[in-house]
């Protein structure tokens, strides 16, 4: 890869990083409570490096094929520096063993037969994996996520399952502008606090909402995780 494009991505990164903190002091918080997710998704091996190189310590993707051949690749040229992997991806129960292999959390359990598989295959792996409950709150039928309205029920399902850690929720709202976006990350922050309080949701803590049309939202809003591609990467590769 060019230098031109390595320093590209770390110009971008920063900007990023001070857009984040600038909404982090409008909400009164501390940025160092939002961690970066660069969405490496459809962007060469070489641009996933510059990301970590310029300083992410965490790369999202989410396509299980796809991050068969970049995880690895990544992690031969980065060795100890290699990034924790986010899968944010809608994930098949056939591909949860490769998912509990290459990754550190799936931020997209969205019910409980995935849970149980991914469950499954995390303690035959030895680990206890850390998940987060995706939801959707836009309420179109045809999108991934579990409905609010069965949220109880998917993390009381989790909470039987050794091999699952609940740490937090995440959500992809519909395209829209970011400020109509804003009531949906009040409303994960609301039922973060609700499901907090209930059996196996001890350990959840994240809010993982806001990507590149919309992260200073989020970060207004309370996210702990925001997913950003396209502004630290450039447009991806169709
Ligand atoms: C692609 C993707 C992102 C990043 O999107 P950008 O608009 O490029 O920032 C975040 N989250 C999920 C689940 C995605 O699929």
């Amino acid at each position: 890869m060019s230098p031109v494009e390595e320093g590209a991505v770390a110009g971008r990164l920063a900007e990023v990083r001070a857009r984040i903190a600038a909404a982090a002091g409008r909400a009164g918080r501390d940025p160092a409570e939002v961690t970066l997710v660069g969405v490496s998704k459809r962007m060469p091996v070489a641009l996933a490096v510059a990301g970590v190189r310029a300083g992410l310590h965490d790369l999202g993707e989410n396509y299980v094929q796809e991050a068969r051949e970049k995880i690895p690749a990544v992690a031969e040229i980065l060795g100890e520096d290699a990034p924790r992997w986010h899968y944010v991806g809608a994930l098949q129960r056939n591909k949860a063993k490769d998912a509990v292999a290459l990754f550190d959390v799936v931020q997209s359990v969205d019910r409980a037969s995935l849970a149980r598989e991914l469950a499954r295959r995390a303690e035959a792996a030895g680990r206890r994996l850390p998940v987060h409950l995706q939801l959707n709150l836009s309420g179109e039928p045809q999108k991934a996520g579990c409905a609010p309205a069965e949220a109880e029920a998917l993390l009381a399902a989790c909470a039987g399952l050794p091999g699952l850690e609940v740490q937090g929720l995440m959500t992809l709202p519909a395209p829209g502008d970011a400020e109509a976006v804003r009531p949906v990350f009040a409303r994960l922050r609301d039922l973060r606090e609700r499901l907090a309080r209930l059996p196996g949701g001890e350990a959840l803590r994240d809010l993982s909402m806001g990507m590149s049309a919309d992260f200073e939202v989020a970060v207004e809003e309370g996210a702990t995780i925001v997913r950003v591609g396209t502004a630290i990467f450039g447009p991806r590769e169709s």
